[in-house]
């Protein structure tokens, strides 16, 4: 991916909009809700998502007739920059990139209308309800089941893992309309309200003390018979354009935030003396390098509609952010290992780090895909 001259003065654009509205009431949100750190100052968040939103600054990626229409190389730029500025974590993400682009792709003229304005304004948050206690790498055991009764599907089941449940609007969830099917037969993806009486969210506290994820259960929860995406039964084929999506284009914040994690910890290397000590500069040059190999990577490859890239990605940016997480500790010392009252930006990323190799597909399913669709290995036997 080149940038032009046009490109750079978009950048630069970005850039002094975001140094200029970094300040007054959101001047201290800078850094504030990164990985490991979603719970902060979430109501702050959202106003500041909510201020971008009215600036033209959500949604970029969506075709030009649902109000996006920026390149790839302009998202980049986006991206790039609001992790310079060290802006607030946005708390718009699911709906925006993930459910968004597959309600563009999938969704009906009526859906359209209905879901994608609130999302690109972030006046409604959404969640992805598709893990189950029997259903996460092998999301096709899905058994969450949902039936039609009038005008509503009443859904019955349980959802884990679901992040954000409990500041969410709305969930897309995959459930088993069709009695007796089995795997990927049979599997609807529903859109449905969370505020209703049928349906109890439980956070459950993480290795970081906090509780970004949740429980979901659904105790005959409702929603209209015409929130379907695409046709019942075929939901599927809908879940996993969702997934392509999280393991491809919607990572460009993340890696976008890990020049700014890098920066910090050679900052702090140079201020403990680890960056005097032989070993631990070798592995903070392997670092920097590590990351110019992802960052070429991504460049070389978003856009494109290859999955086994899109694995290879997911596991080049997780694997490099979890080494960053330890290096952290060894450049900190043993005082990283005691954690006062409370975490600091450190321990949390170490510990939060060791989540990335699990969501958006483990790196074992990853390499799955790589070994099956790139190297024409054999489907592995389910044990
Ligand atoms: C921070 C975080 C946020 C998440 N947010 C959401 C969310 O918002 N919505 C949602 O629906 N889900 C979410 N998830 C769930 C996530 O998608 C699942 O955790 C993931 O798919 C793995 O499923 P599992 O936890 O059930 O583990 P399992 O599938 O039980 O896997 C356990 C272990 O076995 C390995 N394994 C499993 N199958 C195979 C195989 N065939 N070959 C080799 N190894 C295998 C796995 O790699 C893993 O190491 C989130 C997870 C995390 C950690």
């Amino acid at each position: 991916m080149r940038f032009t001259l046009q490109d750079e003065e978009f950048r630069a654009e970005v850039r002094t909009w975001l140094d200029a509205s970094l300040t007054g009431e959101f001047a201290s949100l800078r850094g504030a809700g990164g990985p490991g750190r979603e719970h902060e100052r979430h109501e702050e968040r959202l106003a500041w998502n909510r201020h971008l939103a009215a600036a033209g600054w959500t949604a970029l990626g969506w075709p030009a007739e649902f109000g996006g229409g920026a390149s790839l190389a302009r998202q980049v730029i986006f991206h790039e920059e609001y992790a310079r500025a060290d802006a607030p974590a946005r708390v718009c993400v699911v709906g925006e990139e993930l459910l968004g682009p597959t309600l563009i792709a999938f969704g009906s003229p009526e859906q359209h209308r209905r879901f994608l304005p609130p999302i690109k304004a972030v006046t409604e948050l959404w969640c992805q309800g598709y893990s189950e206690p029997g259903a996460g790498s092998d999301l096709a055991n899905v058994a969450t089941k949902a039936t039609l009764d009038g005008d509503d599907w009443v859904i019955t089941g349980q959802k884990i893992w679901t992040s954000l449940a409990h500041v969410a609007d709305w969930c897309f969830v995959l459930a088993r309309t069709e009695p007796g099917s089995t795997r990927s037969k049979g599997l609807s993806y529903l859109l449905v309200p969370m505020h209703q009486p049928g349906i109890t969210v439980r956070p459950i506290r993480q290795l970081t003390g906090t509780s970004e994820f949740n429980e979901v259960f659904f105790d005959g929860a409702r929603t209209a018979a015409a929130h379907v995406v695409g046709q019942p039964g075929d939901g599927w084929k809908v879940a996993k354009a969702t997934l392509a999506l999280e393991r491809g284009a919607a990572m460009l914040g993340l890696q976008a935030g890990f020049r700014r994690d890098l920066d910090h910890l050679l900052e702090a290397a140079r201020q403990t003396g680890a960056a005097t000590d032989p070993l631990l500069r070798d592995q903070l040059a392997r670092a920097w390098i590590g990351l110019e190999a992802v960052r070429a990577y991504a460049l070389d490859t978003l856009g494109g509609d290859d999955p086994t890239q899109a694995s290879v990605l997911k596991i080049l940016w997780s694997r490099w952010h979890q080494r960053l997480g330890e290096l952290a500790m060894e450049v900190l010392g043993a005082p990283s290992m005691v954690a006062q009252n409370d975490l600091d930006d450190w321990q949390r990323l170490f510990l939060f780090t060791r989540a990335e190799t699990i969501y958006g597909g483990s790196d074992e399913i990853q390499r799955n895909i790589i070994a099956t669709r790139a190297l024409g290995l054999p489907r592995p036997q389910n044990p």
